[in-house]
């Protein structure tokens, strides 16, 4: 039996690289293994809404892949007369002060995995490839758990992060209720192809719904291509079966589709868990939640659910009453049952026109809130309310260079604004930032154009405590009752 771990993350998909991130940077003992041979190389997700960008910037991963990254590939419609219209889904959405993302950021999902990966290998954390978890048993204080090849694991919590047919979900008895659609069938592969431009997501509409969709994928010279595919049609997802579907709405020799580097079968299942934990497992992404890929969500929502159990399990490591661990699923489970009524919306062919442009501004994920949960006391003020995501503002330092909100709450610790007031110290996790309205040389950031008191409404001398993952956590002015919350959160 080898040494105890801290954490065990099972499955090195987006969340279980998140989760890992998490808690390396916060120095505690994590190991995550992958039963895949490789990394994964398939397309899949393909987009990164504005609020995951964010959960990534605090992690320092953002800038890379907004580097290589697109966030702007109007969609061209192909209508059955050789007509084309052009549409920006996105229209509107533009970046604020308040928030720097607005648009969905197309890049794969390996591109994401990848930047992960080598942001946890510069922590000392290399992903064990190779190692398919087939057993787990709490005994007591910790978990053990059995690999495929007889060798074991002790670790003192485990996250399964491994993915929508999770082996640790299964081992743990936890139900994943709701349906698989058998008439909702797709054939997707990543493929290089040519006949068709690079600067438009085409689609082809089919009457009566199942589009052919060819996604140029950023950062790569392939095409993400999705073919609906009738509940009968049995057809193998080859490249052969491909061409024979582009040929079928296009016609044939309009599109040459070469070499595939990943080849799939999808159907819809539409599946969650009432249980996010059970004793000291924790499940996390697409292991707790599955929806249709429409509106691009499940692997932003698996990075969401890994940020926000990150910096609660490694405050329960180093002190804080496990009971922290329930507040996750408190405030993670009725954010992937909205996501399940909203992806399940968007594949509806015949979307309602009343609840279109919401649900696309809900995509975006910048208003998931917490409020009203067991972290987020209730307030009566303007601005956000604790559990609300905290919104960025530009400002400067007295010494005249550009600094924004987000650059200073980037990293593992809680964020301490004091508007026109100095915040109390609060310990080596909070970061006290001085935010001030004109220039008196006092500030941390001054509020040049007044960004941040919009984005905040602050009372005179208020406090805003931010938690690591970007969401308020308490408004106070009095320090004391910032340390009263710390002290009922972190028992410190
Ligand atoms: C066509 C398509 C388009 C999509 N588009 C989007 C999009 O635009 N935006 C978006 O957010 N999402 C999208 N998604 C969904 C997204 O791909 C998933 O939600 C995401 O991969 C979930 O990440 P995860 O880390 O939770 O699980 P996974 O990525 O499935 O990772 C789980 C990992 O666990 C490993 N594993 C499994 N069992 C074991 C075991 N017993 N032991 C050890 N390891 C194990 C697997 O090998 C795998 O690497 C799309 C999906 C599809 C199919």
């Amino acid at each position: 039996m080898t040494d105890l771990v801290d954490v065990l993350v099972v499955g090195a998909g987006p969340t279980g690289l998140t989760a890992a991130a998490e808690l390396a940077r916060r120095g505690l003992r994590v190991r995550i293994v992958d039963r895949a041979a490789a990394p994964f190389t398939g397309s899949r997700g393909k987009g990164v809404q504005p609020r995951t960008l964010e959960v990534l910037d605090s992690l320092g991963v953002a800038g890379r892949l907004v580097a290589t990254g697109r966030f702007r590939l109007p969609v061209c419609f192909h209508g059955a007369d050789g007509d084309r219209t052009v549409v920006d889904l996105s229209d509107g959405a533009e970046p604020t002060p308040a928030n720097p993302w607005a648009r969905t950021l197309l890049i794969p999902q390996w591109r994401v995995e990848q930047a992960l990966r080598e942001h946890l290998r510069g922590h000392g954390v290399a992903v064990e490839f190779g190692r398919c978890v087939t057993d787990l048993t709490e005994p007591g204080e910790h978990v053990e758990v059995g690999f495929a090849d007889g060798a074991a694991v002790r670790a003192r919590y485990v996250i399964g992060a491994d993915g929508g047919a999770s082996t640790v979900r299964r081992l743990l008895g936890v139900a994943f209720l709701g349906h698989t659609d058998e008439a909702h069938r797709m054939l997707l592969a990543d493929v290089r192809l040519d006949g068709i431009d690079r600067d438009h997501w085409h689609i082809w509409p089919r009457p009566g719904g199942g589009s052919l969709a060819l996604c140029p994928l950023p950062a790569s010279d392939s095409f993400q291509i999705q073919a609906p595919i009738e509940a009968t049609d049995t057809r193998p997802a080859t490249l052969a079966s491909f061409q024979e579907i582009v040929d079928a709405f296009l016609g044939v020799g309009a599109v040459r589709l070469h070499e595939a580097s990943w080849l799939s079968t999808w159907r819809l299942n539409v599946r969650m868990v009432q249980r996010y934990r059970v004793g000291r497992v924790l499940l996390a992404g697409d292991a707790a939640h599955v929806h249709s890929p429409a509106g691009g969500q499940g692997m932003n929502t698996g990075i969401q659910d890994a940020a926000n159990l990150g910096w609660k399990l490694a405050a329960v490591l180093t002190g804080a009453a496990p009971a922290l661990l329930d507040t996750y699923q408190a405030e993670r489970l009725p954010v992937a049952a909205a996501v399940l009524g909203l992806t399940t919306r968007a594949t509806d062919p015949d979307p309602d026109p009343d609840t279109e442009a919401a649900d696309r501004a809900e995509m975006r994920q910048l208003g998931i809130t917490y409020r009203g949960g067991p972290l987020a006391p209730a307030v009566d003020l303007a601005g956000p309310h604790p559990g609300d995501r905290a919104p960025d503002a530009p400002g400067h330092r007295p010494d005249a260079t550009p600094v924004r909100l987000f650059d200073r709450q980037r990293g593992p610790h809680w964020t301490l604004y004091g508007f026109d007031t100095t915040p109390p110290a609060l310990g080596p996790d909070v970061r006290s930032v001085r935010i001030t309205s004109r220039d008196n040389g006092s500030g941390d950031v001054v509020d040049t154009h007044g960004h941040a008191r919009r984005a905040y409404a602050p009372r005179p001398g208020e406090l805003v405590l931010v938690r690591p993952d970007g969401h308020i956590g308490a408004r106070a002015t009095a320090a004391a009752d910032i340390r009263d919350y710390l002290h009922a959160t972190l028992g410190r």
